[in-house]
């Protein structure tokens, strides 16, 4: 008999299972790789939009619980995984520049924003106006952080590299049933899958498709990352993340010429040196109307839950969400009703009418 069942192990998942086996629960995580969002993420970390120089939603919260996060599991899967990498937001106009003073002067964002502005950032971007600082920031290298934790659980004999079936599970008053295994309960975090998910597709995820290129720019010599219209991160070795496109129609995760024309006419834009296109990928962001996770019981079935809905910041709202699910489910704390999929109780009612 396992304690749970986990359907996903993007970076909900894992948040999700760590934060299980801390507690000593028997676990059997399912991941068939239908979905790629965690795969493909820049896997940047940082608490600031830079549309509009204002605080994500609890990033400031969230930071210190995921940085501790990411950091135990270095340790543990004995890699490396987080680099400090300061942003640099170019400037559009005047009135940009004015507006990121004005936001410097609220406490919340203070310590993010750099009050000194850098005038020459690279001397292949070279621009009319100045580069704000972001303090605080960085990437977590969420490909290597998937493929050692899922190397992790199958070490320990709790990962199925296979599809999870929802036609497949049997519900009853004592236990759930899924194929040979026979589980207390189960946590749904099949990112942009839930749609296929009959126990969870009535909650209103929108999906967001993202495409980034990955070039090679022997030139370039940035060791930033730099955020105008779109982002440069540096990779390393000269190899450079370009992107992030955000398209609500197309849900494959295929990379089309679309985005790498989209891609390759904003680089252009401003990028003055050589660079050749190495590779392209893709995913779906598993966005939600109202920017908040999606997270809670089942209104009907109480062994089922769900955790999902992170959008464009996985990597900062996993581990504390998920942490809130947990002790949601082992110790009867209160979810904030924010997340909640109690907010949505109304769309499953009329599912069922
Ligand atoms: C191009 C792009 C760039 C991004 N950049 C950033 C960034 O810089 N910083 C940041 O914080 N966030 C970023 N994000 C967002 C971030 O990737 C997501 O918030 C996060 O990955 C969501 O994690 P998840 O585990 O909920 O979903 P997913 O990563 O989609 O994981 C869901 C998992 O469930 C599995 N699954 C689904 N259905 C089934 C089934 N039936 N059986 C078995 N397995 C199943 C899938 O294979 C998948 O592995 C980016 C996203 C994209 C697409």
């Amino acid at each position: 008999m396992l304690d749970y069942i986990i359907v996903g192990a993007g970076l909900s998942g894992i948040a999700v299972a760590e934060h299980l086996i801390s507690r000593g629960k028997k676990i059997m995580v399912f991941d068939d790789n239908s979905q790629a969002s965690s795969t493909v993420a820049g896997g940047i970390y940082n608490p600031v939009i830079l549309k509009r120089f204002t605080l994500a939603w609890n990033a400031d919260e969230q930071l210190d619980t995921a940085l501790s996060f990411y950091k135990y599991l270095e340790e543990k899967l004995n890699i490396s995984l987080i680099k400090d990498l300061p942003i640099y937001r170019r400037f559009h106009s005047v009135e940009e520049q004015n507006d990121w003073f004005a936001a410097m002067d609220k406490p919340a964002l203070s310590k993010f924003l750099d009050e000194k502005l850098v005038s020459n950032l690279n001397k292949h971007i070279p621009s009319s106006f100045s580069f704000g600082h972001v303090k605080h920031t960085g990437v977590i290298n969420t490909e290597l952080l998937l493929e050692a934790y899922r190397d992790f659980l199958h070490s320990i004999n709790a990962y199925q590299k296979e599809e999870f079936q929802y036609s497949e599970l049997k519900i009853t008053e004592e236990d759930c049933t899924y194929k040979k295994w026979k589980t207390k309960k189960i946590i749904f975090c099949d990112g942009f899958g839930l749609k296929k998910n009959p126990f969870f597709n009535y909650l209103p995820l929108q999906g967001n498709k993202g495409e980034y290129l990955i070039i090679k720019a022997e030139d370039l010599k940035l060791e930033v990352a730099f955020k105008a219209s779109i982002f440069i991160i540096p990779l390393g070795n000269n190899l450079y993340k370009i992107g992030a496109t955000y398209n609500n129609w197309d849900k494959t995760k295929v990379p089309t010429s679309e985005g790498k024309k989209y891609l390759m006419d904003k680089l252009e834009g401003f990028l003055t040196c050589k660079f050749e296109v190495v590779d392209q990928v893709a995913g779906i962001r598993p966005a939600t109307n109202d920017r908040k996770p999606l997270v809670g019981k089942h209104p009907k079935l109480d062994k089922l839950y769900v955790c999902n809905g992170f959008g464009s910041r996985g990597v900062l709202i996993a581990p504390t969400v998920a942490s809130q699910l947990i002790n949601y489910i082992e110790d009867s704390v209160a979810l904030s009703e924010e997340i909640n999929i109690r907010r949505y109780e109304k769309l499953y009612q009329a599912d069922l009418s």
